[in-house]
């Protein structure tokens, strides 16, 4: 009987798999069978492209590449995995420009949809008196400044680079000098129309599904994909005075910033970094900036020394160029920097906006932009951001390493806490931005494993000294990591989950959620 038994189970068993094995391999089919406007792919050359992003150091290669035409195609395919039920497996990652840094884009042995080919609907603006465009959430920043340009008007808030998607950078918050005045973008969009992880098609605006609204902000692509937002815009000037200063004295830097923030119409876009006794091409791979004297910036290299650069722009058109010195003036005469370090510029609005697509024009010739880049980006509360950098560029970051480290504070009253990114106490934080390059193969300063261990370093004092700083960009490889980083906002990423995700099918390379089985 109980060979009887043993035989019978194993035949069960065997049946079983079978059965498994068989729906595994018929899924390419049944994804091939579904009508799709666009076509999905499986050929090498794509899933390996799929398979990679900006960091350059996590591969997860997909089943299949969802090229959509239309946001049916989305949620096609999505309604079709989530029938599927948990025992599949499948998931399903957006993929904008893919310039994330650890894989956050990648659906291993799922479907990634390639998000630029979405090009519905067609940019269309409004130019009355609230301005606004409505664009697909694949479109490039770089692409709706263009077309926005042609009516006079651009979006208010942007992120240091423009070729980034839409969709990419209002899953975490698309931040940078424009957010002391306006938040980050994800403060500057009016509705979304979103694709859930069940596959449903919804509207959404802070007054209709404000809930959905609120989640995918910041969501890190866990509860829907946007495949439409509204952005709002303003005026666009057509020329813009780009300024440096230096500062020795730490104190003297951050008093600057912190009171330039609050007085809201002395700049349009205020930002800073460090310099830590470095030079070089790559080190100034954001600083596509001819300063009026280049003599007189030369004489900055720093030297051994830890200085701490000032920068600002005031956006004018060109009939009011008399004025704008003048009140540039007048602002700047109120600050603390070494005096003679003042470097200003004059260039067209686009060149400042596009200024980081000049560099990466460069890197690429040299063939230094596809190197694997080990970011940390962090959010400090003011109240510890003097105790951050007495240790952290007294101690910790203290050689040369290859890439900018930017530092520039934003008033949390621009932020919207209904959103789900995370945020440090305090009304105001800093973003401090680790964006180094590691040269291939290099033990040094500049390798790899350096930059890795000195980011470690970093995130091992915050914690020690219980600093409250919250990642932005964030990467854990626990749920409990993650927990910790949400703190009380967990249970409400949580409640959100189960809500428009409540299989984990979206965006599984970010490593919050595991797909149940
Ligand atoms: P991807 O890397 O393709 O995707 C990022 C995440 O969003 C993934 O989880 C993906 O699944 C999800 N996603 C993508 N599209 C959608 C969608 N339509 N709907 C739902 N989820 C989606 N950030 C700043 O805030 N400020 C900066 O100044 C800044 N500068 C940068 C400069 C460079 C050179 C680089 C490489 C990055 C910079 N970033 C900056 C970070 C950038 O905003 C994020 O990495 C962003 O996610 C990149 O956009 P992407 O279109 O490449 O997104």
């Amino acid at each position: 009987n109980i060979l009887f038994l043993r035989g019978f189970m194993i035949l069960l068993l065997s049946c079983i798999t079978i059965q498994l094995n068989f729906c595994i391999s018929n899924i390419p089919s049944s994804l091939k069978a579904l009508p799709l406007e666009g076509y999905l792919s499986f050929d090498e050359v794509g899933l390996s492209h799929a398979a990679r992003d900006f960091g350059n150091r996590y591969h997860s290669q997909p089943m299949a590449l969802l090229h959509p035409k239309s946001v049916s195609d989305i949620a096609v395919i999505i309604k079709h995995i989530w029938n599927l039920g948990p025992s599949s497996q499948l998931t399903v990652a957006a993929r904008g420009h893919g310039h994330s840094l650890q894989g956050q884009a990648q659906a291993h042995g799922g479907v990634v949809i390639n998000m630029k080919t979405l090009n519905i609907p067609e940019m269309q603006i409004y130019a009355g008196e609230f301005p606004y465009v409505d664009v697909s959430g694949g479109e490039l920043w770089i692409n709706i400044l263009h077309e926005t340009l042609r009516y006079g008007l651009a979006p208010r808030s942007w992120t240091d680079y423009l070729h980034l998607t839409v969709g990419g950078t209002l899953s975490n918050a698309g931040v940078s000098g424009q957010a002391f005045r306006h938040g980050p973008q994800i403060s500057n969009v009016q509705q979304l129309e979103i694709v859930t992880g069940t596959g449903e098609v919804v509207n959404c605006s802070e007054e209709h599904n404000g809930e959905l609204f609120h989640s995918v902000l910041g969501g890190l692509g866990q509860f829907g994909i946007i495949t439409r937002a509204r952005i709002l815009l303003e005026q666009a000037p057509t020329k813009v005075k780009w300024i440096r200063v230096l500062y020795a004295d730490f104190t003297a830097f951050i008093r600057d910033q912190e009171q330039l923030i609050y007085m809201e119409n002395a700049f349009d876009y205020i930002e800073g970094f460090v310099i830590i006794n470095r030079t070089g091409l790559v080190n100034n791979w954001r600083s596509s900036f001819n300063p009026q004297d280049p003599v007189q910036a030369s004489k900055f290299k720093s030297d051994g020394r830890t200085l701490f650069c000032l920068e600002l722009a005031k956006y004018f058109k060109l009939e009011g160029t008399q004025a704008v010195n003048q009140e540039v003036e007048k602002h700047l005469s109120h600050l603390n920097y070494i005096p003679s370090t003042l470097f200003v510029t004059e260039v067209t609005y686009v060149d400042f906006l596009d200024r980081v697509h000049i560099s990466e024009v460069k890197l690429r010739s040299k063939g230094l932009w596809d190197v694997p880049h080990p970011w940390l980006n962090l959010f400090i509360p003011k109240s510890k951001i003097h105790k951050f950098a007495e240790v952290v560029f007294g101690n910790i970051v203290t050689e040369t390493s290859n890439g900018p480290v930017l530092i520039y504070p934003v008033k949390k009253s621009k932020w919207d806490n209904r959103t789900s990114v995370v945020m440090p106490e305090g009304d105001i934080f800093y973003l401090v931005a680790f964006l180094a390059s590691a040269v291939p193969s290099s033990s040094g300063p500049d390798g790899l494993e350096h930059i890795l261990n000195q980011n470690k370093r970093i995130l091992e004092y915050c914690e020690r000294a219980h600093l409250g700083v919250k990642q932005y960009l964030p990467h854990y490889n626990t749920q409990e990591e993650w927990q910790a980083h949400f703190g009380p906002q967990w249970e409400v990423f949580l409640q959100r989950k189960s809500v428009y995700d409540p299989l984990a099918i979206l965006a599984p390379g970010q490593r919050i959620f595991q797909k149940a089985i």
